[in-house]
């Protein structure tokens, strides 16, 4: 069962720390009519054309009119065999909620609203460049809640300057009180080229220490399991029946689609990305040209994606699916991790521990292996 992904690369504005692709232009049928000719054109790359989760994601995806949501709906159900209980979510800004846009999307189809909430307070919202405010975030979340969808979600980012452990706990306190089956936090990092990048170039920001980002992931993760919310996936938790089933697919390494300028595709041996350019991409569609570039993984980057992926995740690397022997080629690298306390063997999954899920990604990359390793 595959996962159909379209991005919707189109903001209001742009936040300061984010490196997604986007426009803020407010010109966009242009864009939407390519990605229903590219849907229908790479229609027959799904498999068997089931399709078990839609997913919206941009950019703001809450900014197209609901008519444009069901359109791309229909035309998935209409292309492909979408499950019956698929999960299909849309990514959704507090400024962009109002309770007839919600009911709107709901009949359209869409299962599980996902909530860039951020923060729940005015002035790290400024710093941001969000264009909501929290009083916005407050009213869409209690609006979310009772508009009746299957699921829904909320992110928060941490890890900002100077910010203090009281303020991430009251932060999750807030989060908490509003009864989210599911939170993403994400401690928030400085991407190349970004406005935030430039900033702290400058100087005129610091960012905050190592130690204080760890405290604050440490505090999220005995809130989350306080609260009930299982910790499934190092950024993402939740209550038991409102995991994210497409992110969970791609963590798993089910071939997906991806439509849209920037969009990654995945079928099992290649992965495919778009053109992170509106105008580049609309002109290569309506010229039948090509708009992406391509990989075939070799098998030792096979590895390496599913250690990087399936390590942040709870239930681990199942060692039998690995195509190279990271653990045998990476043996002494392995024993220091286990002897440090970081990692553990169990029923032949690789999982991080508790103290481990601090330093996911330096563990993965530290058992990586190369085609010569074979
Ligand atoms: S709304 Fe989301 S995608 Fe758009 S600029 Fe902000 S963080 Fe990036």
């Amino acid at each position: 069962m595959a996962g159909l992904y379209l991005h919707i690369p189109f903001c209001r504005q742009a936040c300061t720390y984010c490196d997604f692709h986007f426009s803020t232009s407010k010109d966009r049928n242009a864009v939407l009519d390519a990605m229903e000719t590219e849907l229908i054109k790479r229609s027959k790359e799904m498999g068997d054309g089931r399709v078990g989760t839609i997913y919206f994601g941009g950019g703001t995806p809450s900014l197209l009119a609901p008519d444009s949501v069901a359109t791309f709906i229909q035309q998935a159900r209409d292309l492909f065999r979408v499950e019956s209980e698929a999960e299909i979510t849309l990514e959704a800004n507090p400024d962009d909620i109002s309770p007839e846009r919600l009911s709107e999307w709901k009949a359209a189809g869409v299962t599980r609203m996902s909530l860039g909430t951020q923060s729940f307070r005015d002035d790290r919202l400024k710093w941001m460049g969000r264009a909501h405010d929290a009083q916005q975030a407050l009213t869409s979340i209690g609006l979310i809640a009772k508009a009746g969808f299957k699921t829904w979600t909320i992110d928060l980012i941490y890890g900002l300057p100077e910010m203090a452990l009281s303020e991430w706990d009251e932060q999750l306190a807030i989060a908490l009180d509003h009864g989210m089956p599911h939170l993403s936090a994400y401690c928030l990092t400085v991407e190349a080229k970004t406005a935030l990048a430039h900033q702290v170039r400058k100087g005129a920001v610091r960012m905050s220490e190592d130690d204080d980002q760890s405290a604050q992931f440490d505090r999220l993760m005995e809130r989350m399991a306080a609260a009930g919310l299982e910790h499934y996936e190092i950024s993402n938790f939740g209550r038991p029946g409102h995991h994210s089933r497409h992110n969970t697919s791609y963590w798993e390494g089910v071939p997906y689609l991806g439509i849209g300028p920037s969009a990654h595709s995945f079928d099992g041996v290649s992965r495919r990305w778009n053109v992170a350019n509106n105008a580049a991409y609309v002109k290569a569609v309506k010229e039948g040209a090509p708009y992406w570039e391509s990989e075939k993984l070799s098998p030792a980057q096979r590895t390496n994606e599913r250690l990087m992926t399936g390590l942040r995740t709870s239930r681990g690397v199942d060692l039998d699916k690995l195509e190279v022997d990271a653990l045998g080629i990476n043996s002494s690298v392995f024993r220091t991790h286990v002897s440090k306390g970081y990692i553990n063997v169990v029923d032949g999954r690789l999982v991080l521990t508790r103290a481990g899920r601090h330093f996911a990604d330096r563990i993965a990359s530290d058992l990586f292996v190369t085609d010569h390793d074979r």
